[in-house]
């Protein structure tokens, strides 16, 4: 028998692959409920980080950090934007666990109000998906995300030049041919499974 989620049953299955979010798990990570099911497992965050040109990139939608520690760890400068005031520190906390806090500069507030602060090319966006129930709609539209995302695209467009989007893998990809935008499309795969699609538009 493993371990009994302490967030509840419901996500007992997130909870058991706690060690694929952050091998160091153990060593004193911390986490809420939606970070256990939002999460970007750490094989994928690094092959994201290891795939993302820029040196200086904001992570517009923090979480609990699985993602900007990725960044941090591949060298570059990040700074990790996000709302909720517990999830920041969330993201301080695990930064230390992975011996990056020195690369990750945090930031509370709104991605809308926050990333043209900040000097950067680069901005890395993994916006909330609605939480496990968007599998459940059969295709994934850019209004799915919140906030919406094209608003979000059309703000990263406007302030960076590298914008690195996470989509499920039911996201449809006609969605985004108004842009107008070349991109590279990347397979995010655990144990053989592709869980969500990386999209670079250069
Ligand atoms: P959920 O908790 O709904 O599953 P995620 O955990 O995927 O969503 O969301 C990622 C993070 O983005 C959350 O920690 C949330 O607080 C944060 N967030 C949501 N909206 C904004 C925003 N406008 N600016 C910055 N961070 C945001």
């Amino acid at each position: 028998m493993g371990e009994t989620c302490p967030f509840g049953t419901d996500v007992q299955r997130y909870w058991d692959k706690r060690f694929e979010y952050f091998l160091r798990f153990n060593d004193g990570i911390k986490i809420d409920k939606e970070g256990l099911y939002s999460v970007t497992p750490e094989k994928i965050a690094l092959e994201i980080a290891e795939h993302t040109k820029g040196d200086v990139i904001v992570v517009a939608f923090g979480g609990v950090g699985g993602n900007a520690i990725a960044f941090a760890r591949t060298g570059k400068k990040v700074y990790c934007i996000e709302l909720d005031e517990d999830r920041k520190s969330f993201i301080e906390h695990n930064a230390k666990v992975y011996g990056v806090d020195d690369l990750i500069h945090t930031i509370q507030g709104d991605f809308f109000a926050k990333a043209s602060t900040v000097s950067a090319k680069t901005v890395f966006l993994d916006p909330p998906w609605g939480g496990p129930s968007y599998k459940e709609s059969g295709s994934f539209k850019l209004n799915n995300f919140s906030p919406d995302g094209t608003k979000i695209l059309d703000y990263a467009f406007l302030n960076f030049d590298e914008v690195v989007l996470m989509v499920p893998t039911i996201f449809d990809f006609s969605e985004i041919e108004k842009f107008d935008k070349q991109y590279d499309l990347q397979d995010n795969v655990i144990n053989g499974e592709i869980i969500s699609q990386t999209i670079y538009f250069s």
